[in-house]
């Protein structure tokens, strides 16, 4: 059963896994602070000329195995990847891109992994599927990370070579709050090790352990993986710091059970599981970091795992853009390509455009992390928020230029002769992005949360309205101090003066205006902070804007970089880069300065007022004349 918990309780178990030191500079943190650093991203780091021979390598041979094995109308049809293509994958090493070659991995950069997974992604969701949830959050990620020395010896270079990995974190009550989490991890003495089975992986010496229990929902690789992290709650007591802890261990451990194969509206042929967990043991020394430690090891991987669901958003883009200008100049209705008539052409732009602002912030948050000068933290975060929100967009406007060819499947539009472009299967691909790894409306509540990290600090009492008159009164002050010399500063700035980033050429006005706008940000910000207190955090719709405002002047300042780097790189592509950092950068600020406009001027609380109505049943008869096939009955089961 899951666990009832209060939304502070949620709240506080999140809290408590978040990093909460800044040891490395933030572009993010300091955009939001209305501080736009322009040289935390720009010059863009070189790429180390044997990581690109290493990289471009790896995509030839990924190239040619997805060329060669990999037929996407089957996947499409028997929901299911071929043995013959995962083995294939193994055999190029592909489940190790992100493992460092001293554990039998490729060791690929950030950069290369993120190209790798876009190029797999754009050849069927599927595969991409698989390689990202292996290693991005699988086994690999946790233990490169946080693991002993003595565990990735023991399990990396099996993931990197040919045992498939999944992250069981997710149940049927725990979805964005794992606070609720019902699977137990119980301290036992050896006597309840089980005996190793014939094939066990791993089989040592136990002194003792764990023995989970649980239901795990969701499991991304779960019906065909060889080992897991699995993550359990450790009850407190004598010896035991307790709380959700993270476990790596062989998926035929005794005890584990893949009850169900999931199937979803798209990523046909992911192999996502229903997971139960009966008595099974764990040996001490597979329980990765310390008692408690889960959520920390979680949410940290996920820090740069979330490049890679920005890596298929870019994937798509420019796929959409090849399709888009393929189709838009065959076809011809009313005496003209569809592309000349100005409605799909707007439509063109916006996906040309956004295929090139999404590869630059991937391009500035991989080179960033690769580079490792920089605290990517929120970056990466508003990639992924940021990359499935434009991309599922970019897809729609594609669908909508495809016509009835874009809702028509691939298969279908292959048994009639045309070429099998897969715009539906896309779309029905691509949805999940803004609902996994975080969904949409939980990184808006991270990312804001890192962004007033500053002024928690400065003026947490006044902001989480806890402590006595005394508390308050020292907070007061405290804040005083920091505003007093924080808000003089949000008046003036570069992005005033006419002549500022002037080495950017025709890009120069979009770096004044990011640094123009993250000054109004950060007063906007203020604002809210100074009417809604401690109630800001309830203000959801609020927080979400200035987030989203960042991502907007992330993207730009991204962009105008981007473009720079092109232009330095590869200078024959110079002008081409510039008119398309103009035409991303044009979108984004428009977008920006309507989120501005509605931050203070907007119906959020009569909507939040009408929703509680509905909530209410109050307009119950609006729901008459129509018959819900789903029947009756609860929507989550109680389990046994
Ligand atoms: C195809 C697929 C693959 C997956 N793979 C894995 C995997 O490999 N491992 C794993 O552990 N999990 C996996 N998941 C689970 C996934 O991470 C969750 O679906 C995700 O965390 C969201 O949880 P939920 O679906 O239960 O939504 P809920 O948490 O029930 O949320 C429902 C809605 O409420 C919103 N919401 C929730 N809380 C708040 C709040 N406090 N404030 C505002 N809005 C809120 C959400 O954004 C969402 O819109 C997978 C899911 C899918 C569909």
């Amino acid at each position: 059963m899951a666990t009832n918990v209060s939304e502070k309780e949620a709240r506080d178990v999140v809290e408590a896994a978040r990093e909460a030191d800044w040891k490395l500079p933030s572009f993010g943190k300091q955009l939001f602070l209305g501080d736009f650093r322009l040289d935390l991203i720009h010059p863009q780091p070189q790429l180390d000329p044997e990581a690109i021979e290493k990289g471009e390598r790896f995509l030839g041979e990924l190239r040619a195995v997805l060329a060669a094995e990999v037929d996407p109308l089957e996947i499409e049809r028997e929901s299911k990847i071929p043995d013959r293509v995962v083995d294939a994958l193994k055999g190029i090493g592909a489940l190790g891109m992100k493992v460092p070659p001293e554990y039998g991995g490729l060791g690929l950069s950030q950069v290369y992994y993120a190209k790798a997974l876009a190029l797999a992604g754009n050849y069927h969701s599927a595969i991409c599927t698989l390689l990202s949830a292996h290693q991005s959050i699988g086994v690999a990620e946790p233990l490169r990370q946080f693991g002993s020395e003595e565990q990735r010896r023991k399990w990396l270079p099996l993931v990197a070579k040919d045992h498939i990995s999944a992250f069981l974190l997710t149940e049927p009550g725990v979805g964005s709050d794992p606070a609720r989490m019902a699977s137990t991890a119980t301290p036992v003495g050896p006597e309840h090790a089980a005996s190793p089975v014939d094939d066990d992986i791993t089989a040592t010496p136990v002194d003792g352990g764990y023995v989970l229990n649980g239901r795990k929902l969701w499991a991304t690789n779960g019906t065909i993986a060889d080992i897991v992290v699995v993550m359990a709650k450790v009850p407190k007591g004598e010896g035991h710091r307790g709380g959700i802890s993270a476990f790596v261990l062989p998926y035929n451990t005794d005890g584990i059970t893949v009850l169900h194969r999931n199937a979803f509206m798209g990523l046909r042929g992911i192999e996502n599981s229903v997971t139960v967990l009966k008595d099974v043991f764990v040996p001490e020394e597979n329980r990765i970091a310390r008692e408690g430690d889960g959520l920390k090891i979680a949410l940290s991987t996920l820090n740069t795992g979330r490049l890679a669901l920005m890596a298929i958003a870019v994937g798509a883009s420019k796929w959409a853009t090849k399709i888009a200008r393929e189709w838009a100049v065959e076809r011809e209705q009313w005496g003209r390509p569809i592309g000349k008539h100005d409605a799909v052409a707007q439509k063109l732009a916006f996906i040309a455009g956004s295929a090139f602002g999404l590869e630059a912030m991937l391009d500035v948050a991989a080179r960033l992390a690769d580079n490792k000068r920089n605290d990517i933290r929120i970056e990466a975060a508003l990639c992924k928020l940021y990359g499935s929100e434009l991309s599922w967009k970019v897809i729609d406007e594609l669908m909508q230029v495809r016509g009835g060819r874009g809702y028509e499947t691939a298969a279908s539009l292959k048994a009639r002769g045309e070429k099998p472009v897969g715009v539906e299967q896309c779309m029905r691909d691509m949805r999940v992005n803004r609902i996994f790894e975080g969904s949409s409306e939980i990184m808006h509540l991270l990312i804001a949360r890192e962004a007033v990290d500053t002024h928690l600090h400065a003026a947490g009492g006044l902001l989480m309205g806890n402590g006595d008159a005394k508390a308050k009164a020292d907070a007061a002050v405290k804040a005083g101090l920091f505003y007093g010399k924080w808000l003089p500063q949000l008046a003036v700035g570069k992005g005033q003066i006419p002549v500022s980033y002037d080495e950017f050429g025709e890009l120069a006005g979009y770096l004044r205006y990011v640094e123009r706008a993250s000054r109004k940000l950060a007063r906007e910000t203020f604002y809210g902070m100074a009417r809604w207190q401690a109630k800001l955090e309830q203000k959801q719709t609020f927080l979400a804007r200035i987030v989203d405002i960042g991502a907007e002047l992330f993207a730009i300042a991204s962009t105008v970089s981007y473009a720079d780097t092109i232009g330095r790189e590869t200078p024959e592509r110079k002008t081409e880069a510039i008119e398309l950092a103009e035409l991303f950068c044009s979108m984004a600020r428009r977008r920006a300065d309507s989120l501005f406009a509605a931050l203070f001027d907007n119906d959020d609380d009569a909507r939040y007022k009408a929703a509680q109505k509905v909530l209410e049943g109050r307009y119950g008869w609006l729901e008459e004349g129509i018959v819900d096939p789903s029947g009756d009955g609860p929507m989550i089961p109680a389990l046994d």
